[in-house]
């Protein structure tokens, strides 16, 4: 069987579906008959999560008391606006600026010389470059000599994709790097701490990240178990991926037992990719940072240690990256930072395919293919027609 085999199985196997599907049934009457609880409230980390959990309809196949609400893993949603305010400068300095093509839009809070995106700046004359990596942003800085940045957003999958190159000593003179790198074991305990502190509905179960873990491994997710008493599976991106991870977590609270389990483990291992791990700590030391909207995360960040500081553009050009403590980086209402928490839908915000919209983003979360308001723009919130409906102002 070659892995698009096994893909294939785990997206379009119905048979295998179904069953799961009964089991998760299965489960959550129990656990409402026996264990008293009426509603379970299941946490999707990751913005691929998200999309395959809307994509799929994954939503309307679960019992009414289960309720999935989606995650803070996206890192364009996330990355606080003063990294693209300080990106614009440069690039309308005349300094190259590469950026992820999912980060070309992201709106910043406030503009820079009419500009509010790296979009705009580049339209306005700023230097700007959309590439797939920092390898190819290496490569063309190599050719072309002229002073440029990397705009390095990501969480703990693509870090060795930076440490790399950097612990390898290949990125040219000219080429300066400015780390936005978010960790995301800090910001799953934060959301769990929020709905525990607004006394809502808590957080239940975990559903972990499998891009992330393929990297640090499922270990670091203990920390929902051992202290928050939360049961967490890391999950792969297929609907039958998702589907075992709910049944396996309903499992673990029916027996009111919290573990950490693989589900993915064709891809995952407890400890993860020892080398990426091994030069992620070379190269960077874990910081408090700020994620936007939300304001700090105690060590949640990434930046550069000591001794690359010569390649760090936030030093070489006197950035004014200062981490947004209050998290008031999100333009005049704008709920992504609810959204990104599990404490609001998109189509809670009024301004939801009204004023942001996929062609025209107005907030960070309609930007990416990983931000819950642009997956549920594009496929329609999991099913949930008629919220889609109320929020366009149509009666149904
Ligand atoms: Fe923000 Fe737009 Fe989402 Fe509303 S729809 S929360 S403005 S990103």
């Amino acid at each position: 069987m070659t892995i698009k085999d096994i893909e294939k199985y785990y997206r379009t196997n119905k048979e295998s579906a179904e069953k799961i599907k009964s089991i998760i049934h299965k489960y959550a009457e129990k656990i409402r008959k026996e264990r008293k609880i009426e509603k379970i409230k299941i946490m999707n980390f990751c913005g691929t999560h998200e999309w395959t959990t809307v994509h799929f309809g994954i939503r309307t196949l679960m019992p009414p008391q289960v309720e999935l609400i989606a995650g803070p893993g996206c890192p364009v949603c996330i990355t606080p606006s003063i990294y693209i305010e300080e990106s614009i400068k440069l690039a309308l300095d005349g300094v190259t600026v590469y950026v992820f093509g999912d980060a070309y839009k992201l709106p910043a809070v406030r503009r820079i010389k009419g500009a509010n995106s790296l979009f705009e700046a580049k339209s306005i004359g700023g230097k700007v470059k959309v590439v797939y990596s920092f390898l190819d942003a290496i490569e063309d800085a190599k050719k072309n000599k002229e002073e440029s940045v990397f705009l390095g957003i990501g969480f703990e999958t693509t870090a060795p994709s930076y440490s790399i190159p950097i612990e390898k000593n290949i990125v040219p003179e000219n080429l300066k790097f400015i780390s936005t790198l978010r960790l995301t074991p800090p910001a799953a305990e934060y959301a769990i701490q929020i709905a525990q502190k607004m006394g809502l509905t808590p957080i239940q179960g975990i559903i972990a990240p499998g891009h992330v873990s393929a990297v640090i491994g499922a270990k670091p997710w203990t920390i929902l178990s051992k202290k928050y008493g939360i049961p967490s599976v890391v999950s792969g991106f297929e609907p039958i991926d998702l589907l075992l991870s709910i049944a396996l977590i309903l499992r673990m609270i029916y027996r009111g037992k919290a573990e950490t389990l693989i589900e993915y483990k064709r891809v995952v291992s407890w400890e993860g990719n020892i080398h990426a791990q091994k030069s992620m700590r070379n190269v960077f030391e874990v910081i408090d940072a700020g994620w936007r909207g939300i304001g700090m995360i105690p060590s949640s960040g990434l930046r550069l240690k000591e001794k690359y500081k010569k390649i760090d553009a936030v030093e070489d050009y006197n950035l004014a990256i200062r981490e947004e403590k209050d998290g008031k980086d999100l333009p005049p209402g704008c709920l992504c930072a609810h959204i990104t928490l599990g404490l609001a839908k998109p189509t809670d915000c009024p301004l939801f395919m009204k004023a942001c919209k996929p062609s025209k983003p107005y907030g960070p979360c309609m930007v990416s293919s990983e931000g819950t308001c642009a997956i549920w723009a594009r496929f329609g919130g999991g099913g949930l027609v008629e919220d889609i409906a109320k929020s366009i102002g149509l009666e149904v």
